[in-house]
């Protein structure tokens, strides 16, 4: 028996994708070129399978606020938010995300992941305390729950009905119980449906948790998420974003009305036991939130990029996850099919996210496009002529013949 027995099955899938050509987790960006555009092995791609929603990584807002906070205050805070790590800045975005949001209080931490991994695991903790979760979760709200030691009961994903079925059947003894959704769901693309979901919870007496990474610039009037698309802001109990997607940065919040939020910074181990994110991080985001809240027409121009590319791929005859949005899931019938075509796709200079099993829901093998602000109309032509190529040399990964 060896310690590396375990990376057998690991070793000959990477071998099956290599065979399949370029190796799809390890694309190195040689030289950016703009949001949507980079250089990988020599070859300009068109970016479209990016997180980089509103597209806003090269605004010189945020660029010139980095480069002061580099000069004023170093390359980094050499500690945790609990210790020396809390500078002015951080205390900073956490009011103007307060303020943006419309809650009381809002915690920053170094990354989305260490932000759902410390509030989950500081707010439910066993045994008396219980974790709702929809199946089809980011792994860091898994690993919130794993860090937690609570017992976590998983629902099936956007199911309402599920989740009022499993609050009816705890036992008494539970006492405090946190059901955790996501707003738009990062693979497919989907919507949670937030408002039963509430309704639910509440009536079970249990708190809401969501996570708007994905959504949170995306969706409602002013940005805020899904949660604010369906008039619910009030009435979630919390909600946590990243500073990895719109606001094109690094770190992670929690936002919350209730004051025992407070209480996460003294008691959430991925709040107390890492490094804060750096002032230039910090700073580049809190002027990226402030472009977002003053610039209603980067979502426009967001969903008009959305629903065009959306409209020409009907025609197609893929199968889609999710219905129109930022995100355009293809579900391709196997690994191996899923493998060639995202080849394909870089062959015609079009670089999406490949996603297969284990790590997808369903077990599904899929190429993930994401779509944004900054896509130009030759960007979208690129995309789309790249698409329709497929269909034609993929016929197999279709669910009905091209128009
Ligand atoms: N939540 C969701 C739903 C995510 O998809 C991700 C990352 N892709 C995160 C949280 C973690 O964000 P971060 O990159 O800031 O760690």
């Amino acid at each position: 028996m060896s310690l590396f027995d375990k990376f057998e099955k690991t070793a000959s899938l990477y071998k099956e994708l290599l065979g399949a050509g370029r190796d799809p987790f390890g694309v190195s960006m040689e030289e950016m070129k703009g949001p949507m555009r980079a250089i990988v092995k020599g070859k300009e791609i068109v970016l479209a399978g990016t997180n980089n929603y509103l597209g806003l990584t090269f605004e010189d807002d945020a660029i010139n606020a980095a480069k002061r906070a580099l000069e004023e205050q170093g390359t980094g805070t050499t500690g945790s938010r609990f210790a020396n790590g809390t500078y002015a800045g951080h205390r900073e975005i956490e009011s103007a995300l307060a303020e943006f949001l419309g809650f009381s209080n809002c915690v920053v931490f170094s990354t989305g992941y260490q932000a759902n991994l410390g509030a989950i695991a500081a707010l439910v903790q066993p045994p008396n305390d219980v974790i709702l979760l929809d199946a089809d979760s980011h792994a860091c709200l898994y690993d919130g729950c794993q860090l937690s030691g609570a017992q976590t009961i998983r629902f099936h994903h956007n199911s309402p009905e599920s989740l009022d079925k499993r609050l009816s059947r705890l036992d008494p003894s539970i006492t405090g119980k946190l059901v955790c959704i996501e707003g738009m769901y990062s693979m497919f693309g989907d919507v949670a449906p937030v408002k039963e979901f509430v309704e639910v919870a509440h009536k079970h007496g249990a708190y809401l948790y969501l996570d708007e990474a994905h959504s949170f610039g995306v969706y409602g009037e002013n940005g805020r998420g899904v949660a604010e698309a369906e008039g619910l802001m009030d009435q979630v109990d919390f909600y946590s974003g990243t500073f990895s997607k719109s606001l094109c940065s690094i770190g992670g919040f929690v936002a919350s009305n209730h004051p025992e939020l407070e209480y996460l910074r003294f008691s959430s181990r991925p709040y107390m036991f890492t490094a804060s994110p750096s002032p230039a991080n910090i700073a580049a985001a809190t002027a990226t939130l402030k472009h977002i809240s003053a610039d209603a027409s980067l979502r426009e121009r967001l969903w008009s990029n959305a629903k065009r590319i959306h409209s020409a791929f009907q025609q197609l005859g893929f199968d889609y996850c999710a219905p129109v949005g930022p995100v355009i899931a293809v579900r391709l019938p196997d690994k191996q099919t899923a493998f060639l075509a995202w080849n394909f796709l870089m062959d015609n200079g079009v670089y999406v996210n490949l996603a297969i099993p284990p790590g997808t829901p369903n077990a599904a093998s899929i190429l993930r496009l994401s779509v944004s602000a900054a896509h130009t109309t030759k960007d979208l032509d690129i995309i789309v002529q790249a698409y329709t190529a497929l269909a034609e040399n993929f016929q197999s990964a279709l669910v009905t013949t091209p128009a």
